[in-house]
């Protein structure tokens, strides 16, 4: 996306201010443009560059197998969904999908969704209302809170991964009767790639008789056997009780999903309001997301191929004197700091080849801004290699490492 076109029309100068604003503090997103599909390599503005930016953890973006899957299902079903599900029908194959997904996971049943952040603005609101509260991680994703936002539910929130503090609300929330109390957190922390004690906050909520949410996006295809999920990662099956997730990170492709107990699939597929007021994923995506199950079911291989990497990568970046957080996953956040100073090292190195995006806030906070490295089977050990040298390079340029 260009620069932000001036206009004369005086109502939205403010936002025009806005605008100014973020560009003065560093702020500002540029967005750019692909011609290429996602993979290890993009071409950008007439340039082979390295990707270090996309969730396409497994390489399932652009995998033959999947394409193949969805061109097969666009002859076999079309393109569209027709219009929402309930009033439509649903097609065969979305039903396939969420029975695999829900073997898959181990489960009872799975929904899926538009989006991911579809599935929480979905669960959250069907599951609790006015006479119930949320206990949620001060982190969690902006889905999530958003979710949140759409429910009448008392809100409670719970320092990052502090258990003690989980505690703290979990009793406090407690001696206010409500009806429900659900405990709801990020299984891997997006920015930082922190995984949240699942085992732990488990053992705290059925202390207190709460419910259980995890929402699972970046563990998906990544945490547990096979890429089964943060629950498995922590073997909680049929002990926490809901797991929303992502087909668009590990899986490749769009949409999001519930995977619960049979009561809370069911409700969601007649309380959940984008099941009920927006159309249905596309059989094409749905069918490129069972060629993803498919290949998860038979080899671990590729997710075993994510984490080598991860740990190669994670480890020479390390050793160079970068500051890495407090990540345990694939996620691989460059902590800078300054946000100006971020954003110069993102141009440094895509100077060098390397597509790897500034974040700062509002997705982090302020003078946490980073460069957050997303490491993926589709990888090999010579792009890592580029990689780090163009981190090297530019980071010894800009006074970041010595
Ligand atoms: C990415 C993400 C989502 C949104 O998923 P989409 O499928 O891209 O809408 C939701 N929750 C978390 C924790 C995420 O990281």
């Amino acid at each position: 996306m260009s620069d932000p076109v001036p206009t004369s029309d005086a109502r939205l100068a403010y936002l025009e201010a806005d605008l100014a604003d973020l560009k003065a503090r560093g702020l500002y997103t540029t967005i750019r443009s692909l011609q290429s599909p996602q993979g290890a390599w993009l071409q950008i503005d007439g340039r082979r560059v390295l990707n270090f930016c996309s969730n396409n953890y497994l390489g399932f973006a652009n995998d033959s197998a999947l394409k193949d899957a969805a061109k097969a299902a666009i002859d076999r079903w079309g393109v569209g969904p027709g219009a929402v599900r309930t009033i439509a029908g649903t097609m065969d194959v979305h039903g396939e999908l969420e029975r695999r997904l829900a073997a898959f996971k181990g489960v009872d049943d799975t929904v899926s969704f538009q989006s991911g952040f579809a599935t929480n603005l979905a669960t959250i609101p069907a599951l609790v209302g006015e006479a119930d509260c949320i206990i949620s991680d001060a982190l969690n994703h902006a889905s999530i809170i958003d979710g949140i936002r759409l429910t009448k539910a008392a809100r409670y929130v719970y320092r990052h991964c502090d258990m003690d503090d989980l505690e703290t609300q979990l009793k406090a929330a407690s001696g206010k009767g409500y009806r429900a109390m659900l405990v709801i957190t990020d299984g891997v922390f997006s920015m930082d790639g922190d995984v949240a004690p699942l085992d732990a906050i488990c053992t705290l909520a059925e202390r207190y008789g709460a419910i259980t949410m995890v929402d699972d996006a970046h563990g998906e295809g990544v945490l547990g056997r096979g890429g089964r999920g943060a629950v498995d990662h922590f073997g909680l099956h049929g002990r926490f009780d809901i797991e929303t997730g992502t087909l668009s990170k590990a899986f490749g492709v769009m949409g999001g999903y519930t995977a619960a107990k049979q009561p809370i699939v069911d409700w969601l597929r007649q309380r959940g309001r984008p099941f009920l007021f927006s159309s249905a994923l596309t059989p094409a995506d749905v069918s490129a997301c069972i060629a993803a199950v498919d290949i998860l079911e038979r080899s671990t291989e590729r997710v075993e191929r994510l984490w080598a990497n991860a740990a190669a990568f994670q480890g020479a970046m390390r050793s160079l004197g970068f500051d890495l957080g407090v990540t345990r996953t694939p996620i691989s956040p460059v902590i800078v700091g300054d946000e100006q100073k971020t954003q110069a090292l993102s141009r440094a190195l895509f100077e060098r080849g390397v597509f790897a995006t500034a974040i700062a806030f509002p997705t982090v906070p302020l003078g946490k801004a980073r460069i957050r490295v997303m490491i993926s089977a589709a990888h090999s050990p010579e792009d890592l290699e580029v990689g780090i040298g163009a981190f090297e390079e530019a980071g010894r340029a800009l006074g970041i490492v010595g």
